[in-house]
């Protein structure tokens, strides 16, 4: 097909296309965690004793009993086989961000030529995947690629429906032969329990007697475009990048804001309806569904779930809202800036921590002896933010949400928490030392152990904010859409736990000599506020005040790149957090370091060759028609005594060989290999080459609004984000 017959045909199939009949909805409590092998199910099919052992596992992080895996497995196999599985796969989270799986089949053949189905506990309990071509960041060499994948038992397992089977699936870690973690999830589950024991300790100091283990909480938003298919298969930048790296600006963007929570089109109503059945088998609790900001953006949010499910459940939301798109006909995207010039997508992580006896510790209450309580875990976030303020950055840098953060639309890349004014009042007078009542609602200090009582909305939503308190949890904002939740869920979680354990031992300190603990409380939480005040901040996050005030005069460090991140994670700040905590051992930080830095490069290289390709093959060859055509004509006019204006002619012939020249130049960028260190590298990458992509794509832009529509080869912007 040449110039927009591909477009044209587009638009055919997809105003011509049938409308997927509705399906009778299924009730609820059918659907309900009917593929899962939940804490019910496992009632009904195990021995009580079993049961029992495994339900402490689970519920508070007992060490696993090994000797009740047999009946375990073969209880979980027979479930597995009555849902008409076959194998079963261990489920992994590599450094990629992905999830993957090994499977294998229940059969065991006997010898005799006969096979009965099988499943041991050794092989519920242990996997060996060949790990080799995960990366490792160095921890392993590939004659020595050993990996092992340990059965998770915290987060319950299930059955995978797709086209080709259902396969029984095993949440797992994922752990090199030397047992370091080669995988999201280990960290993770180290960093959960490195938070219980903290904010136990603290619980304890602060007069609690009766302490349930403490998890952490997550519930992420998740925001993501859908774009036709026909459209999607006539852009390779869509297919392969996820995102348009070429596209003029529409028309109309979204200056109206009239898709936000409008009327969703009936044909994702039907795709979202889809979506949440296959969740709700999943025992995935998916509640808010709407439009976005953008035309054709769409959310969608569970119910927040302790972190290491929440986490996994995120995973299968993902994989599901990919799958599911391509059988209603669209491509589900969930980069971080599909569309350059209209609002980008973010997965807002809200996250708190808290226990069945003591609740929701991020929770201002309404009794004035818990807001002590209350305020103390308060200031450990304060100081966890403005010490590991770069942490919290590097654990969201990729090359795709670059494109979002600091973009006027999505936070900046200046990590600063956001409390509300009241509760940002009080911190205020903490700071002051002269702590004297809450400005609000007229609600007056009683005395100095007995701090005033919060309003449960402490404060307005800050949408400019990376890091803000919600009234009872902690929104980070800047997570990107394509992101694991893992990542931040790790730094959450174990920067609570140092500002907790270094809380506890200032509390300790201050009451060895029996002083009273509401006056120690509050010292503490000043000289967090005089070391770490810096961090607080309510106004405007997008204004160049705020830039220049953060980094000026608060010293906040401004990160604008991945590039410029990453490296942080090799600063002795976040070793020392990392080491100290046990959560990641300075040789499993350091990989984490290379993996992500390399798939940085690589990203960024592969976008770079398609944009020099793109430009080639595509937009120079109709900038050429174009201008053939044009001289024709000219030429023509001429015969008849026509003069005509060369001047648009000229201008495409201009842009044509910009075009030509930058991809050109691009490619030549991209040969470049010899550098000094890795840093060098993605600093090469972020300027060098994304100025390059820049300079072709403005072209490339440009020529779209000069060329003539029918020769125009890619699916346009108003098409792909209006056309459904
Ligand atoms: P929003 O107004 O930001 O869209 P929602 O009420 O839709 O807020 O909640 C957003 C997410 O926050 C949901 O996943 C919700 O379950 C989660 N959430 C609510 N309370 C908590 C909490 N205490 N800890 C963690 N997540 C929570
Ligand atoms: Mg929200």
């Amino acid at each position: 097909m040449t110039g927009n017959e591909s477009r044209a045909q587009a638009i055919y199939e997809i105003t011509n296309r049938e409308p997927i009949a509705p399906k009778a909805p299924e009730k609820l409590e059918d659907l309900w965690a009917s593929n899962v092998f939940d804490l019910s199910k496992m009632k009904a099919s195990l021995p009580k004793d079993v049961f029992k052992s495994l339900k402490k596992t689970i519920q508070t992080g007992e060490k696993l009993d090994p000797s009740i895996a047999n009946t375990v497995a073969s209880a979980m196999r027979d479930w597995a086989i009555s849902k008409g599985a076959m194998y079963y796969a261990h489920v992994f989270y590599p450094l990629t961000g992905a999830t993957a799986e090994k499977h294998d089949g229940f059969i065991e053949p006997q010898g005799n030529g006969e096979v009965i189905s099988e499943f041991a506990g050794k092989l519920l309990i242990q996997g060996e995947p060949d790990g080799s071509s995960f990366p490792n960041g160095g921890i392993r060499d590939t004659f020595e690629a050993r990996g092992y994948t340990g059965w998770d038992v915290t987060s319950p397992a299930y059955i995978l429906e797709t086209e080709q089977g259902a396969t029984l699936c095993i949440p797992t870690v994922f752990i090199s032969w030397t047992g370091e973690a080669l995988d999201k999830k280990t960290p993770l589950l180290r960093s959960i329990s490195v938070v219980d024991k903290a904010a136990n300790r603290l619980l304890s100091i602060l007069g609690n007697k009766d302490i349930a283990p403490v998890s952490s909480s997550c519930g992420a938003e998740q925001e993501y475009f859908l774009v036709d298919a026909n459209f999607a298969n006539a852009r390779p930048d869509l297919l392969l990048a996820g995102r348009t790296l070429f596209g003029k600006a529409p028309a109309k963007g979204q200056q109206f804001d009239d898709h936000y929570f409008g009327a969703i089109p009936a044909r994702v109503q039907a795709f979202m309806h889809d979506v949440e059945e296959k969740l709700y088998k999943l025992g995935i609790p998916a509640k808010t569904r709407h439009n976005e900001v953008a035309p054709g953006q769409f959310e969608i949010a569970p119910v927040y779930e302790s972190a290491n499910v929440a986490s996994d459940h995120q995973q299968m939301i993902m994989t599901t809202l990919r799958d599911t798109a391509k059988s209603h006909g669209f491509i589900c995207l969930l980069h971080e800036k599909p569309f350059a010039g209209i609002n980008g997508s973010g997965k807002h992580v809200n996250w708190s921590i808290g226990n069945s006896t003591q609740g929701n510790l991020l929770d201002p209450g309404d009794t004035p002896e818990n807001n002590m309580q209350f305020l103390a875990f308060c200031g450990a976030v304060i100081r966890g933010v403005h010490k590991y303020g770069p942490l919290m950055r590097a654990v969201i840098a990729n090359a795709s949400n670059d494109h979002r953060l600091g973009a006027n639309e999505a936070p900046p890349a200046i990590m600063s928490v956001y409390l509300g004014s009241q509760l940002e009042d009080i911190f205020m007078q903490i700071k002051d030392g002269k702590l004297e009542g809450s400005s609000h609602k007229g609600q007056m200090l009683l005395g100095v152990d007995t701090l005033p009582p919060l309003t449960k909305d402490a404060g307005d939503r800050n949408r400019t904010s990376p890091f803000a308190f919600t009234g009872n949890r902690f929104e980070f904002r800047a997570v990107g859409s394509s992101q694991s939740v893992s990542g931040p869920l790790i730094a959450l979680n174990t920067m609570m736990a140092d500002s907790l354990s270094w809380i506890a031992d200032q509390l300790e300190g201050k009451l060895s000599g029996g002083g009273d603990l509401g006056g120690a409380v509050q010292a503490v939480l000043k000289d967090i506020m005089d070391q770490h005040g810096a961090a607080v901040f309510g106004g405007n996050g997008y204004s160049d005040e705020w830039h220049k005030e953060a980094v000026d005069q608060r010293g906040l460090l401004n990160i604008p790149t991945t590039a410029d991140a990453l490296p942080y994670l090799k600063s002795d700040n976040i070793k020392q957090l990392f080491e100290s905590t046990g959560v990641l051992s300075n040789t499993e930080l350091e990989s984490r370091f290379e993996v992500y830095a390399e798939q940085y490069v690589l990203s960024i290289e592969v976008e770079a060759q398609l944009v020099a390709d793109m430009a080639k093959t595509l937009i120079y060859p109709a900038a050429m028609r174009h201008l053939s055509e044009s001289a024709g004509a000219i030429a023509n006019l001429k015969d008849i005594g026509i003069e005509i204006d060369k001047a648009p002619v000229e201008k495409v012939a201009g842009l044509a060989k910009t075009l030509l020249d930058g991809a050109n130049k691009l490619q030549a960028a991209c040969e470049k290999h010899d550098f000094g260190s890795t840093e060098e590298h993605m600093q090469f990458c972020a300027g060098n080459i994304r100025d390059l992509m820049n300079e072709v794509r403005t072209a490339a832009d440009t020529l779209e609004g000069e060329i003539a529509d029918d020769l125009w080869p890619l699916p346009t912007y108003e098409e792909m984000l209006f056309i459904k």
